[in-house]
C-alpha cells in the first residue's frame, strides 16, 4: 500500500493480471474504498480491513472482478455495474457523505463506458477510474459533456487507476484532454 497523505491511500494497479488500482480513504467511522480491484493480492489487502463501504467506478472486470471475495457495510454503484454484478445500492445523481472526511460520489459521463462514477474527497481530491481513457471512436458530445462536468468537481488533483502516474494535477488532466477532443 502506499500513502497520498493522512487519509488517503492505495493499492498499486497492475498489468497482468490487469487489476485497477484500489484507493482507500479512512474515515472516522468506516474505510471508503473505490473499486477493488482483480489481483489477488487485492483482494487480500481489503479482506484485512474492517467496516467498509465500496464504491465501484464503473463494471470492467479490471476494477470489480474481486467483489465477490468481500464483506461490506455498504456497495455504491451505477446502474450498468448494479446490472452486470448483480448487487450494490444504485447512486442518485449525487450523494454526499460525511465521515470526519467530506466525501460527494457523483455520476460522469464518460467517453470509456457509460454507469461511471467519480468520488470527490475533502474537496482536494477527485477519483476518476476510468472515465476519461477513450477507445478508438468516442462520441465527442460525450467528451465535451464530461470535460464541463470534471472542470466543475472542486479538487487539486485528479487520481487515475492506470499507469505509473496516478496523481495528476487537475488543471494538467483538464488542458491535455481538451487538446485529444479538438
Ligand atoms: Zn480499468
Amino acid at each position: 500500500m502506499k500513502k497520498i497523505n493522512d487519509y488517503i491511500e492505495y493499492i498499486e494497479p497492475s498489468q497482468v493480471p490487469l487489476s485497477a488500482a484500489v484507493y482507500l480513504i479512512k474515515g472516522e467511522q468506516n474505510t471508503y474504498v473505490y473499486d477493488v480491484g482483480r489481483a489477488v493480492e487485492s483482494a487480500e489487502i481489503l479482506s484485512g480491513i474492517d467496516k467498509k463501504v465500496i464504491i465501484l467506478s464503473h463494471y470492467h472486470g479490471d476494477h470489480v472482478e474481486n467483489i465477490d471475495k468481500l464483506d461490506y457495510k455498504q456497495l455504491y454503484v451505477g446502474d450498468l455495474c448494479a446490472d452486470t454484478i448483480g448487487k450494490g445500492r444504485i447512486v442518485p445523481d449525487v450523494l454526499k457523505l460525511n465521515d470526519g472526511v467530506e466525501l460527494i460520489i457523483r455520476h460522469c459521463p464518460s467517453v470509456h463506458v457509460g454507469g461511471s462514477l467519480i468520488l470527490t474527497v475533502n474537496q482536494e481530491y477527485c477519483l476518476l477510474g476510468d472515465v476519461h481513457l477513450h477507445r478508438a471512436t468516442f462520441d465527442s458530445a460525450t467528451a465535451w459533456q464530461m470535460l464541463a462536468v470534471l472542470k466543475r468537481v472542486k479538487c487539486k488533483y485528479f487520481l487515475v487507476s492506470h499507469g505509473d502516474r496516478l496523481i495528476i494535477p487537475k488543471e494538467e488532466l483538464i488542458r491535455q484532454l481538451e487538446e485529444e477532443y479538438q
